[in-house]
């Protein structure tokens, strides 16, 4: 175990050099890995196979490498918008590629596996940055019926294979913890049930022990960060099935980590977990593992929220309520999906004590309200350029009105929301679902304001890094 945690560490501080540069951020597509697959093709020690099509027509391939007797299977993003593991397969064919950096490391791996990788599953789905393919069918509810070509490519190339470990590559979101801690659920895994009994074939045996002894190499690097998916048997799923069928397959999800809302330390941390669980297959050094160290890992649970807010006084009907607000931002895609902008929710308020925030702020001795509107109306965008939020903010008005029929974004970079005056009703009690714009006073005066799940402090609104939503579009 010692030799395999200093392996992970000179995997770990040697990641740069193959980090694959062309991939910078979490929406890259079909069109941008295409160009890396081809390049793998004049590379010797890789395969590459077309294997099925997408329903747009995108090619789905099949990266093989190594001749040993073990056979590994791993596929990534069959979810279109989980792609952390995509781009450590590349950063995985990168590392390959040198034939000068631990070599015998290399050599021992192509030696005794034969490891084969689909990644991107579902290229429609990612050109969309969406969970479904095209037609709206979740892959990985499909394995029973195989109506998607998507799914029916997976399959085969599984049935072609009947490989001894699988690797089920996905990401999951961000509000999991692990167990009740204040920690995002960072890495987490399964060993997949093959019933609904979840009995303890031999192959979700195999997989128990490589998952955790992988667990135990990967506690060097993210300690408290790892969590154990729920291993109630989906029939529609490809783990549980794969898993019923002879393969020994690993779940691994990517979760979240604070101040890294694209993912790329937990890329480089998928990038350690593939080579040294593929380490820990090679050498069967899985085996002196016991299962329990697998029970043992802690359950994914649903305690994180991006931002809590904390201790506020709310007054009503002339009393007053201690509570906490946790906020929640969606992604909204935008430029054909390459880009996202965040929109704020409430997620729940009153006693939050159980939940944890990516960032908290405790706001006693502070009161809160409902975000307000400005009644001005604007005429045109360049108008609103010229407003001064300050004198906006020490109003309380969170949102502006804009007349501009030539209008028609969908948000803004300007520190206050906007509301288009043909369509002007914005929720905005203090209750869940509803959009997160309050302001927040101290004897009195306003101090902070919450735009968009953004918090401003009144005197440095210059600090304003957030996007605001352009309501009623
Ligand atoms: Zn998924």
């Amino acid at each position: 175990m010692a030799q395999e945690k200093q392996l992970a560490w000179d995997l770990y501080h040697s990641y740069e050099s193959y980090r694959e540069q062309s991939l910078q951020n979490r929406r890259f597509k079909y069109s941008d890995i295409v160009l890396l697959i081809e390049q793998l093709k004049n590379k010797n020690i890789f395969q590459v196979d077309k294997v099925g099509k997408s329903i747009e027509g995108r090619d789905l391939f099949l990266v093989s490498l190594g001749s040993g007797k073990t056979k590994v299977f791993l596929w990534s993003q069959m979810h279109g918008d989980e792609p952390t593991a995509t781009a450590a397969l590349f950063d995985i064919f990168n590392f390959f590629s040198d034939q000068n950096v631990l070599p015998e490391f290399k050599r021992f791996l192509l030696s005794n596996l034969s490891i084969y990788i689909i990644p991107m599953v579902n290229p429609d789905g990612a050109e969309l940055f969406q969970r479904r393919n095209i037609i709206e069918i979740d892959l990985n509810r499909d394995v029973a019926r195989l109506q998607s070509p998507e799914a029916i490519t997976l399959k085969n190339v599984f049935d072609s294979l009947k490989a001894d470990f699988g690797f089920n590559l996905h990401d999951q979101g961000r509000d999991y913890s692990v167990g009740i801690s204040s920690n995002p659920a960072s890495i987490s895994f399964l060993a997949p049930s093959p019933d609904f009994e979840k009995s303890l074939t031999a192959p979700r045996e195999k997989a128990m022990r490589l998952i955790g002894h992988t667990a135990i190499i990967l506690n060097e690097f993210i300690p408290g960060h790892i969590a154990k998916y729920t291993d109630d048997y989906e029939p529609r799923a490809f783990g549980d099935n794969f898993t019923k069928w002879g393969t020994g397959v690993v779940l691994l999800e990517s979760g979240g980590w604070r101040d890294d809302r694209e993912k790329q330390f937990l890329r480089k941390i998928n990038y350690i977990t593939i080579l040294s669980a593929l380490n820990s297959i090679a050498s069967e050094s899985y085996k002196e593992t016991d299962i329990n160290t697998y029970e043992l890992i802690p359950n994914n649970e649903k305690f994180m929220m991006d931002f809590i807010l904390r201790n506020l006084k709310l007054q009503s009907d002339g009393k007053e309520y201690t509570i906490d607000i946790g906020v929640n931002f969606e992604e909204e895609n935008f430029d054909e999906a390459r880009k996202f902008y965040l929109k704020a929710s409430i997620e729940d308020l009153g006693d939050l004590s159980v939940y944890s925030g990516y960032e908290e702020i405790d706001l006693s001795g502070y009161t809160i309200e409902p975000g307000k509107t400005n009644p001005e109306v604007f005429h045109t965008l360049e108008d609103l350029e010229k407003v001064n939020p300050s004198q906006l903010y020490s109003n309380g008005y969170t949102n502006v009105i804009l007349s501009d029929g030539d209008f028609s974004g969908t948000h803004t970079y300007l520190p206050f929301n906007i509301i288009l005056k043909q369509n002007h009703f914005l929720p905005n009690e203090l209750k869940p679902d509803n959009p997160a714009n309050f302001i927040i006073r101290k004897d009195g005066q306003v101090k902070l304001l919450v735009v968009n799940g953004f918090l401003i402090d009144l005197e440095k609104p210059e600090s304003w890094e957030g996007n605001s939503i352009v309501y009623g579009n």
